[in-house]
């Protein structure tokens, strides 16, 4: 069976990142999106093992001694880690694993994994930005601007991606993230496995029974 592709999904906070990625694994359920671990106090409505698991520094540094974590980092002051044996065994069954992670996380996996989907995600603009950062209202005014201004750092890094797509609005965004999906499971190079039997069957094939 073909291992699942890994696609990492980046961008300023309040693009929508986590609204696309809900719509995405709801229409696909061969799509999974990896719950990562974080020290950041609940938003109201965050439950525990949806958006995250909700831990403490300890315990979150346990979890780095234990090297449980794929990656993680440290953004916007709080820890924020993907669980290793969360991803390792959707990836193993054949299923797609969509990380929603900030741009240091990217670098890490980038180094560290093969044939990783390196997806960075814009709002239509910055104005635009800065009003969904607010209409969501679950951040502090100090938080907003922390955010907003971290923004302009993440955007250097996104050269480094292999796909920039633009969250005008919700429905296309989701389109267009399927279709890079899609894409990237023809790649020659994604199934070696299957052209190696290809291959080997031709040479066995014996011509003489037609
Ligand atoms: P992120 O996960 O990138 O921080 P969210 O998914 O929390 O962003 O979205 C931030 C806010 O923007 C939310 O209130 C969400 O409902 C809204 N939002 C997301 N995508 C769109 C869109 N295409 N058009 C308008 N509002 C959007
Ligand atoms: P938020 O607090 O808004 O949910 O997330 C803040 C930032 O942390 C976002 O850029 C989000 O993509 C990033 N993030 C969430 N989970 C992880 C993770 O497991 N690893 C890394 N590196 N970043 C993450």
């Amino acid at each position: 069976m073909a291992k699942g592709v890994l696609i990492v999904l980046s961008g300023p906070s309040g693009t929508g990142k986590g609204t696309v990625c809900r719509d995405l694994c709801r229409q696909n359920p061969n799509l999974y999106c990896s719950v990562s671990v974080t020290t950041r106090s609940p938003r109201p409505g965050e439950r525990e093992g949806e958006s995250y698991y909700f831990s403490s520094e300890e315990r979150f540094r346990e979890l780095i001694e234990q090297d449980a974590f794929l990656e993680w980092a440290c953004v916007y002051g709080n820890y924020y880690g993907t669980l290793r044996q969360q991803v390792e065994e959707k990836l193993s069954k054949g299923i797609d694993v969509i990380l929603e992670i900030d741009t240091q996380g990217a670098k890490h996996i980038r180094r560290e994994v093969r044939d990783a989907v390196f997806i960075f995600l814009l709002p239509p603009s910055m104005n635009e930005l800065w009003q969904r950062i607010h209409g969501r209202g679950t951040d502090d005014s100090e938080s907003i601007k922390q955010r907003f201004a971290a923004a302009y750092q993440e955007l250097k890094e996104i050269r480094e991606y292999d796909y920039l797509v633009i969250n005008e609005n919700v429905t296309d965004a989701v389109k267009d993230i399927q279709a890079i999906i899609l894409a990237e499971k023809c790649r020659i190079k994604k199934d070696k496995d299957y052209l190696s039997r290809f291959f080997e069957e031709g040479e066995t094939f014996d011509l003489s029974l037609y």
